[in-house]
């Protein structure tokens, strides 16, 4: 995507700047535990994206039986090593590893996917902090198309800590009037139709038909699902062509988004411990 090509070289001079004016270059420590094939193909490509940008990054893989305490072992001595700016661990954990236990013992300086319980609490309570990653995608796909918020109504379908939560909170503090929606509301349909901005992110196949989408919205698709061996978003997108101003696809939409966003909070976790940053 042209977005996330343009945002990411943008972060590549920023490091160049750091790297020209004699400083280390920042650096991602990915924690893989067990081999779930999803899981690699994602951590190649942060892999790959971290390399274009000139941002360090290390893989530490731990086998799929290994204990929680081996996992937080871990996850301390890269809090404790000094030469490591952002910490993520690839979700999902297996069976008997507890992923807010995990997300709760990571340094929330180096919380670089914004879910430790002290970044969360920063996002609501209005302070600067390290924010999740597909949530900032979203808000940059829709200021890159100019999509106005302040007064707007949004729907946000899915109410998850990774998505449907912080991106209901980021539209609000931008104005929006906002409304999450999850799997016991009522008439789904009529409140999606209220909506000038509608983000998608119920893990649900084609939940979304054409005749849910006001005329002019601006839809985010964030849906990942596969069904017939397809990949296919939330929202009906062929439907919802002629009807959005906006449709994001469900494949390279605000996906390599995300990986920008990821990129960007590493440099900053990296600025904000080197003292030259941007958040507190
Ligand atoms: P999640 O943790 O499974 O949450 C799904 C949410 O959607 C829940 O709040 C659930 O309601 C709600 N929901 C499910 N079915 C619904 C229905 N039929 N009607 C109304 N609400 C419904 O999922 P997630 O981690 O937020 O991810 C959501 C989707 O986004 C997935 O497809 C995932 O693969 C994708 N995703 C994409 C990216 C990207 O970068 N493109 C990043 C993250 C996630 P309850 O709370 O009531 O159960």
């Amino acid at each position: 995507m042209a977005l996330a090509r343009e945002l990411r070289a943008g972060i590549a001079a920023e490091v160049t700047a750091l790297r020209d004016a004699g400083r280390r270059p920042p650096c991602l420590a990915v924690v893989l535990v067990g081999d779930n094939p999803a899981s690699l193909s994602y951590i190649k490509g942060k892999r790959r994206a971290c390399a274009r940008a000139g941002i360090d990054s290390r893989e530490h893989t731990l086998p799929a039986d290994s204990s929680e305490r081996a996992v937080l072992d871990q996850i301390d001595a890269l809090n404790r090593d000094d030469g490591v700016d952002g910490i993520l661990v690839q979700l999902p954990l297996p069976k008997g590893i507890r992923a807010t236990t995990i997300t709760e013992a990571t340094d929330p300086a180096k919380d670089v996917d914004g879910l430790h319980t002290r970044n969360a609490g920063r996002l609501l309570a209005g302070l600067p902090g390290l924010r999740p990653c597909t949530p900032l995608g979203i808000l940059e796909v829709l200021d890159r198309h100019r999509v106005p918020l302040e007064g707007a109504r949004a729907v946000v379908v899915g109410r998850s800590t990774l998505v449907g939560k912080p991106v209901a909170l980021l539209l609000l503090e931008r104005h929006a009037t906002v409304t999450i929606c999850h799997s016991r509301t009522r008439d789904l349909a009529a409140v999606c139709r209220d909506a000038d901005v509608l983000i998608a992110c119920a893990g649900s196949p084609l939940l979304i038909r054409g005749d849910w989408i006001r005329p002019g919205a601006a839809v985010i698709d964030l849906g990942v699902n596969v069904v017939d061996g397809q990949q296919v978003g939330d929202v009906d997108f062929d439907e919802a062509l002629g009807i959005a101003s906006l449709i994001t696809p469900s494949r390279g939409g605000v996906g390599p988004l995300t990986i920008t966003m990821l990129l960007r909070n590493t440099l900053e976790a990296y600025e904000a411990r080197c003292g030259i940053g941007r958040t507190a």
